[in-house]
């Protein structure tokens, strides 16, 4: 697919990737420790056919039944060239399903969705990525997230599941608040889960408006859509 829509995704990614080079630049951090996450929510499926095309192969939704219907319009052989990184607010009867096509799931916010995601991981016979999701707010629970106090015990009941492996820690800065101080707090949360977790070294933090904070205060993933794809339509 090669189109105007196209063109209008390939120079956002350009643009981005120019801000995420720049922000490695002057943070002294290699390019290559930063994974760029597409959020493709609320946008068709024809977009992610055009961002594939344009290398893409990391992909972020938000909701179970939209990533779904997308996910159906790739065969087999398209699917297996890209990632999808679940990142949205996961209600517990889904996470089972969630679980069945996620490649690394961001958003874990409690204990109830343990089982579930555990469960759906062993059906499909993986060990399934998880990270656990920081709410810096305290107040912002439409967004959820674990309180930073609870977030190490979060930790410890992930790393116990079968079918789950602890990857690390994931935020979306509170709108009032400096984002250079909220992903600052993220890493503190990293490194005490570290201590008792060292395989959980992945920090995803930064989106559109604050991605450069996010790699200075040593982010390993960035979710951005806005910036690539242009303000979401409204939700359906
Ligand atoms: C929508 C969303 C993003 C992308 O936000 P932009 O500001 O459009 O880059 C990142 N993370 C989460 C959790 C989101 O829901």
């Amino acid at each position: 697919m090669s189109d105007q829509r196209t063109g209008q995704l390939q120079e956002g990614l350009l643009r981005i990737e120019e801000r995420i080079a720049a922000a490695c630049e002057r943070s002294g951090r290699p390019r290559e420790q930063v994974q760029l996450v597409v959020v493709t929510k609320f946008f068709p499926a024809d977009d992610l056919a055009r961002l594939l095309t344009l290398g893409v192969r990391d992909f972020g939704e938000s909701r179970d039944q939209e990533a779904t219907e997308k996910l159906a319009a790739f065969d087999a052989s398209d699917r297996a060239r890209f990632r999808v990184h679940f990142i949205g607010q996961l209600q517990s009867k889904k996470a089972r399903h969630v679980a069945m096509y996620a490649d690394l799931v961001h958003s874990v916010d409690r204990d109830k969705l343990l089982a579930p995601l555990g469960a759906g991981a062993t059906q499909r016979g993986i060990l399934l990525p998880v990270l656990i999701q920081v709410d810096l707010a305290g107040d912002d629970a439409a967004r959820g997230g674990v309180g930073p106090a609870e977030a190490p015990a979060l930790a410890d009941a992930v790393a116990r599941t079968e079918g789950l492996h602890l990857a690390g820690v994931m935020t979306v800065a509170p709108r009032d608040v400096d984002p250079a101080a909220a992903f600052a707090r993220l890493a503190g949360v990293a490194t005490r889960i570290r201590a008792d977790h060292p395989a959980a070294q992945l920090i995803s933090a930064g989106m559109s408006g604050d991605l450069e904070q996010a790699v200075d205060a040593g982010a390993t993933h960035l979710r951005v859509g806005s910036a690539i794809l242009g303000n979401r339509p409204l939700r359906r």
